[in-house]
């Protein structure tokens, strides 16, 4: 693949760090990224992509945006609300680069769907709002061994990590055996959050899907990384996989999809 002038001019800036060169953009052009959900992780991990020049981006979502959306979810703009997310979101990351091929996704990702379309994608960044869906995300990822970058924000607090049970290193479940009871936890309606914790967040998984794509630094799997922006402050852990995991250990219970219910979360 050639690039053409603008393309060089384009991506200038980036083509020119060590470790990128041509040979990184012809691998961040050939990328195929899926964005799990338009909403304050996935939108700025979305521009960022799309800006990177990520060649095609999937991006799902089945809600439309309302107007408390835009605090943190800058794939949207006012003249949007109403709209389905997927439809804002997919202008405006063309217009931002219309070199990118977004595809989109406005039904509910869920078991019978989610392993068909993460298929066709290298990597999964998933920003979802709720536990069964990073549950499903997670297992999904799993059956079809793709390294699945997730990120989570509530009030000021943040976490992001990457999940590659296929290589040796833990998968979420690793970490959280199972959803915690609905109303254990609240959601963002419940407790709010900081537009720009999102932004940070987001970011980071671009940041590290850029990475993955590109085969450069250390990678966040094996790593647990914990925010706060009050403080702002960053604490690491190191995970390791769980033996004892119900989907990626020695004994696995989980053979299939399930479906935990959505309780009155959005
Ligand atoms: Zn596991």
């Amino acid at each position: 693949m050639k690039f053409t002038e603008e393309q060089i001019n384009r991506y200038s800036r980036q083509i020119i760090l060590p470790g990128f060169g041509g040979k990184g953009q012809r691998k961040i052009s050939a990328a195929r990224v899926f964005v799990m959900g338009a909403g304050g992780l996935g939108s700025p991990a979305a521009v960022y992509l799309a800006a990177a020049g990520v060649g095609t981006i999937g991006l799902a979502d089945f809600d439309r945006v309302e107007l408390n959306n835009l605090q943190r979810q800058i794939l949207h703009r006012t003249g949007d609300v109403g709209l389905p997310k997927v439809e804002s979101g997919k202008r405006t990351l063309e217009s931002l680069n219309p070199e990118v091929n977004v595809q989109i996704y406005s039904e509910r990702v869920n078991s019978a769907n989610i392993r068909e379309i993460i298929k066709n994608y290298d990597l999964v960044l998933d920003g979802s709002d709720n536990f069964p869906t990073r549950f499903l995300v997670n297992d999904a990822c799993f059956f079809e061994r793709k390294t699945l970058i997730s990120g989570a924000i509530l009030r000021f607090d943040g976490q992001l990590s990457t999940y590659k049970p296929h290589a040796g290193k833990p998968c979420y479940r690793c970490l959280f055996p199972e959803p915690p009871p609905p109303g254990a936890v609240p959601s963002c309606q419940e407790a709010g959050v900081l537009g720009a914790v999102a932004g940070i967040i987001g970011l980071l998984q671009a940041n590290e899907a850029l990475k993955e794509i590109l085969g450069i630094g250390e990678s966040m799997a094996g790593r647990f990384l914990m925010f706060n922006a009050l403080t702002l402050t960053f604490q690491e852990i190191k995970i390791s996989k769980n033996p004892d995991c119900l989907l990626c250990g020695e004994n696995p219970t989980l053979k299939e999809l399930i479906e935990y219910p959505h309780s009155c979360q959005v």
